[in-house]
């Protein structure tokens, strides 16, 4: 039988990305809005587990060390367990209800059948180590709105680590209730890395296997799941090489972006990162250590590229490489006509002549083209001088050009030609010339300064959707003419993918045209704000945004979705979900793995 997928109801949708946060000077930042763990099940039963917990951890530890401890506080630890662990039977109930459709973090079941279970864990020999206190920081993520209590977080040191973890907890079989949550950078929004009572694994600490790049005909990298995207570019930029498909954001891990897609301004190009792959190393919710490519075990190999961390946890990944360019020519254009900036941005994709094209719109901006000028230089500085952007709603194209210094004249002559055939307003043109990590790395210069400002660990109810090329004017005409029209919360990226270059196979759910855009609404919330830069608002705006694309059934598919109900996973899946449920049941068939996702609950 399969896992059933479990019901969880929030009143709220939402989601990712970019350069171009948002720079409004929030004031204390509170947690106003923000949904913590419930409380634990009773008071009388936090009480009675804490000793007999730490009593029973300090035994080991000190077993561990070779250190017998004395039979005096052995015994009395052991009576204290039996103790406990009566009360403790008492208190789970005599079946647990695996269809409720109650919250999933209220299940008492759940955090009664996790301790002891959990505390046993200690005694698998890792390279690695568990981790009981200081986990504060695997309760948080990038959203900053869902905030759920691990038991413990697992530093791997081996694959052996993350696998021998597994296989315990699943040979527990459903006397546990254990879940496992792969935690990359925690740059989710909306709790996906979090694991209630459960093992967070802290994927940033698996550092093996090393680097390694194979040049030749076919260069890749293999790299542990765990991997920072911004290491593997220095690391591969050693030997001229780098991979050809990226998020806007780097600072975020392999593992974390394989399980959503990995969609940038090079994917109408090259396809979502999980398209430039040729081969995974995943340890299954079975606790299996599987290699799988397209010839290899297919079958996982595809259902882990964008299967929200359902299928396993992906320790090791072989990323196809390109050689790497030394420069960029960056350049930004405004339209005041969506289907002007639409049309151009569809005929550069069919020319394909740029490497990355990406595009966003801005509503009622003072000075902007004058905030450009640190990073941008006008093709006619007087004219942009004059241009006005306060109350109007601007669509903005940035597109850019690789190349190496040699050729620098000669691209120059391209890019003239492929403006020329363009309709963007002439006075604005802004041009820039930059490195090639420097363009590639350009969020994380915004994040150093919001982070310095305290704005970096504010709320982020970002949302993102796939939206077929059909109905893009639809959704702008509604969106920018009667939802958003006064001003945004943050970077509203606008762009189009050709689903020519992505592979289908892959468990990423997609609109079913040929071309469909990516439009990411990437807000900060003031924390504390009641206004219309708060979090309540900013969520009613995005939930218009939803209703209107359900009620004019649009065909729009959520990216890094998040949904709390089963019927909203399956409209999400449509003719997917049998094989996505299939899947599961097959590499994770107690639902241990990615509880976060909320898809399935843990049998
Ligand atoms: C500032 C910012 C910019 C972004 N820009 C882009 C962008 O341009 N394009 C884009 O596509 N996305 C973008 N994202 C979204 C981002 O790709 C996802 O949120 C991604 O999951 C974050 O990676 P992470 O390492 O932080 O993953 P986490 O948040 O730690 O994990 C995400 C999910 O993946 C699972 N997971 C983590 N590691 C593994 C693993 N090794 N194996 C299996 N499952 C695993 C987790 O359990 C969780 O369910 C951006 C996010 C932020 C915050």
């Amino acid at each position: 039988m399969p896992p059933k997928p479990f019901a969880f109801k929030l009143s709220t949708h939402h989601l990712p990305f970019h350069n171009l946060f948002s720079t409004s000077p929030f004031k204390n930042p509170s947690e106003k809005n923000i949904i913590h763990d419930p409380p634990f099940p009773s008071l009388p039963f936090l009480s009675l587990s804490l000793s007999p917990t730490l009593c029973v951890r300090a035994l080991l530890l000190r077993q561990k060390m070779g250190s017998p401890p004395s039979a005096f506080c052995k015994q009395k630890a052991i009576v204290f367990l039996r103790f406990f662990m009566i009360l403790f039977l008492c208190s789970i109930p005599e079946k647990p209800d695996l269809c409720s459709t109650s919250s999933f973090f209220n299940s008492t079941a759940l955090s009664n059948k996790s301790l002891p279970n959990i505390l046993s864990l200690e005694k698998l020999n890792l390279d690695g180590y568990f981790s009981f206190d200081n986990i504060e920081h695997a309760t948080k993520d990038f959203g900053n709105r869902y905030h759920t209590h691990p038991a413990a977080v697992l530093y791997p040191k081996s694959v052996s680590d993350i696998a021998s973890t597994i296989n315990y907890i699943f040979n527990m079989g459903s006397t546990s209730a254990i879940t496992v949550a792969a935690r990359g950078h925690g740059h989710s929004l909306q709790g996906q890395a979090q694991a209630h009572q459960g093992i967070v694994i802290n994927m940033e600490s698996l550092q093996v296997p090393e680097m390694q790049i194979q040049v030749g005909e076919k260069p890749y990298v293999d790299v542990s799941g765990g991997q920072l995207w911004i290491n593997v570019l220095h690391e591969t930029l050693k030997y001229g090489l780098a991979p050809k498909s990226w998020t806007d954001y780097l600072h975020l891990t392999i593992g974390g972006t394989l399980s959503n897609a990995g969609i940038s301004g090079q994917a109408f190009r090259h396809g979502p990162q999980i398209n430039n792959v040729y081969q995974l190393e995943v340890v299954t919710g079975k606790g299996e250590v599987i290699t799988c490519s397209e010839q290899q075990n297919a079958d996982l190999f595809y259902g882990v590229l964008g299967g929200l961390g359902q299928f396993g946890i992906i320790t090791r990944a072989r990323i196809s490489l390109e050689r790497a360019p030394q420069k960029v020519k960056w350049m930004r254009i405004l339209y005041s006509e969506f289907s002007r900036f639409s049309n151009d941005q569809e005929h550069l994709m069919s020319k394909n002549s740029f490497d990355y094209i990406e595009g966003f719109v801005i509503i009622n901006r003072t000075g902007l083209l004058n905030n450009w000028r640190s990073a941008f230089s006008p093709k006619d500085p007087l004219q942009a001088s004059q241009f006005i952007s306060d109350g109007k709603t601007l669509y903005c194209m940035e597109i850019a050009k690789y190349f190496n210094s040699e050729e620098s004249d000669l691209v120059n002559q391209k890019i003239e030609n492929l403006l020329s055939e363009l309709s963007y307003i002439p006075s604005t043109l802004f041009m820039s010339e930059v490195s090639y990590v420097e363009f590639l790395d350009r969020v994380h210069v915004s994040e150093i300064k919001l982070r310095a400002k305290g704005l970096w660990e504010v709320p982020h109810p970002w949302l993102n959707l796939l939206i077929p090329k059909s109905k893009i004017s639809e959704f702008a005409l509604e969106v920018f003419g009667n939802i958003l029209t006064d001003s945004s919360n943050g970077p509203i990226l606008m762009y189009p993918v050709n689903k020519a270059k992505w592979n289908n196979q892959t468990s990423l759910i997609t609109p079913g045209e040929d071309i469909f855009y990516l439009v990411a609404f990437l807000s900060s919330a003031v924390p504390s704000s009641t206004g219309k830069d708060g979090l309540q608002h900013i969520l009613i705006h995005n939930q218009k945004v939803l209703d209107f694309c359900s009620k004019s059934n649009l065909g729009v598919k959520q990216y890094l979705p998040h949904y709390g109900t089963q019927e909203e996973w399956r409209a999400h899946f449509g003719p997917q979900w049998e094989v996505f449920v299939q899947r599961k049941s097959t590499y994770d068939p107690f639902a241990i793995l990615a509880p976060g996702q909320r898809i399935f609950k843990r049998r």
